[in-house]
């Protein structure tokens, strides 16, 4: 096993000589990181066709555009961010002055996955540099092409005391961890958390753990069945479904499920057309044990739409299986492909007994007008975030940190919850 004890030596070294906390050097690093993204953009979308069949649209909107976006908001407002301020003294303080003053961690480890391969890689980097971390990136292995073109950006660019991609497959995640990292960004599975949180207690490193869960969405009998069809087939099939705050699973009321479900096979044929097998333009799953995981589920409940794969080119329609129960294999772990269970209720408390009874989901999704719904909703379930009357957008605002609660992950991200989340807060009472 490779040993990462030089590079983050290296690293500690140029941590310690200032550089970084430097606010004009993080500004100047992140306008020249745009204008890497900008060069490198076609290559970029290339790569992420070739590991995930993503198409060009999808690619320049989801992975190059968020991480432009997330630079951009980051260089307009980080120099207040990075401000000491001054906060009120306690009355039993009288005559001091109190500030707080936000200080990088030093050096910081970011492990990304596969299925937003550049932007779930690029942008916590965006929040490391902002806070004036170094930083080691260890991309996914499933998505190689993908993996290369970040090296190529990072490690031609920049020095590797300050930003390294490491590639590698799982031993090389484990020989990172094993290192005493000054911060911990981790996105990925619930499983693998574990494993990072583990790592991380060995040397009591903070940490982010991004992960991920079974996401409800749940449809009211007096939701705008037109608009909850329209937001649901998209959150769930971008990507073919290997998105982690897709909406993993439907609970839809008994009075509006058939035409809920109508609308919805009319969306996806009017979004994919009638052979999604021969689209090119649809998501491919990522390897072939994930394409068996989710064929095995097809034989679940029945088929309402879709239901062909094809396992040469990794293909899995989007699929509606209806007639779900709580006990179905498919409703054991979260889904992360184009396969939508449904499940029909009468009772509203008893989805939401329902829901609180398992891990906490990263996100989930209400579609209702009635706001003393929306209210028992939101009070009685704890997740991630959501959004209500739409689906996935909550993750694309600056304005809204992004994260999971319990099994779903812990700490959150995005425009200022970035710098916080590379920033340790130092409080300071001066006399
Ligand atoms: P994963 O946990 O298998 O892998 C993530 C990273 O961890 C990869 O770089 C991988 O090399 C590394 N890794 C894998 N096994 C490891 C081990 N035993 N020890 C150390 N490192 C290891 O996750 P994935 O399959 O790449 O991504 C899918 C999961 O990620 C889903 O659960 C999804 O919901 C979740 N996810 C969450 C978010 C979020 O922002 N919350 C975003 C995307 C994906």
């Amino acid at each position: 096993m490779e040993n990462y004890q030089d590079l983050l030596m290296k690293q500690r070294t140029f941590f310690r000589s200032g550089q970084t906390k430097d606010v004009q050097f993080r500004i100047d690093t992140l306008n020249r990181l745009k204008d890497l993204i900008q060069k490198h953009e076609q290559s970029i979308l290339d790569a992420v066709k070739q590991d995930l069949n993503k198409s060009e649209l999808e690619a320049k909107r989801a992975e190059v555009g968020l991480v432009l976006a997330e630079i951009n908001f980051t260089l307009e407002n980080l120099e207040s961010w990075a401000e000491t301020k001054e906060v009120p003294t306690a009355a039993s303080h009288e005559g001091a002055k109190s500030f707080i003053k936000p200080e990088p961690y030093g050096a910081a480890l970011v492990i990304a996955p596969w299925n937003y391969p550049f932007q779930l890689a690029v942008s916590p980097l965006v929040g490391a540099i902002a806070g004036g971390n170094t930083a080691v990136l260890k991309p996914s292995e499933l998505t190689p092409k993908t993996s290369a073109i970040l090296s190529t950006i990072f490690n031609d660019n920049f020095p590797e005391e300050y930003l390294s991609v490491v590639e590698g497959e799982v031993e090389t995640s484990t020989a990172l961890l094993k290192e005493d990292f000054d911060y911990i960004f981790f996105t990925g599975s619930t499983g693998v958390g574990k494993i990072v949180a583990e790592a991380a207690a060995k040397h009591l490193t903070p940490m982010t753990l991004e992960l991920g869960g079974k996401s409800p969405t749940i449809v009211h009998k007096d939701a705008n069945l037109d608009e909850a069809a329209q937001r649901i087939a998209r959150g769930k099939f971008a990507n073919a479904g290997q998105t982690c705050v897709a909406p993993d699973y439907l609970l839809v009321h008994s009075s509006v499920k058939e035409t809920l479900l109508e609308k919805l096979i009319d969306v996806i044929t009017a979004t994919y057309g009638d052979n999604v097998v021969q689209n090119p333009n649809f998501g491919h799953v990522v390897s072939e044990r994930h394409f068996d995981r989710l064929a095995g589920f097809l034989n679940n409940g029945t088929i309402a739409a879709g239901g062909k794969s094809d396992r040469s080119q990794l293909i899995i329609e989007p699929t509606i299986l209806d007639s779900i129960s709580w006990d179905d294999p498919i409703m054991q772990d979260e889904i992360f492909g184009p396969i939508l269970p449904v499940i029909t209720y009468d009772d509203q408390a008893d989805i939401i007994d329902q829901i609180v009874r398992r891990p906490k989901p990263l996100a989930l999704y209400l579609f209702s007008e009635d706001e003393n719904f929306q209210d028992e909703i939101l009070n009685r379930i704890s997740f991630g975030g959501g959004a209500i009357n739409d689906t996935i957008s909550q993750m694309t605002s600056h304005y809204l940190p992004f994260g999971g609660v319990g099994a779903s992950g812990m700490g959150a991200y995005h425009g200022k919850a970035s710098f916080d989340t590379f920033s340790h807060y130092k409080s300071i009472l001066k006399r």
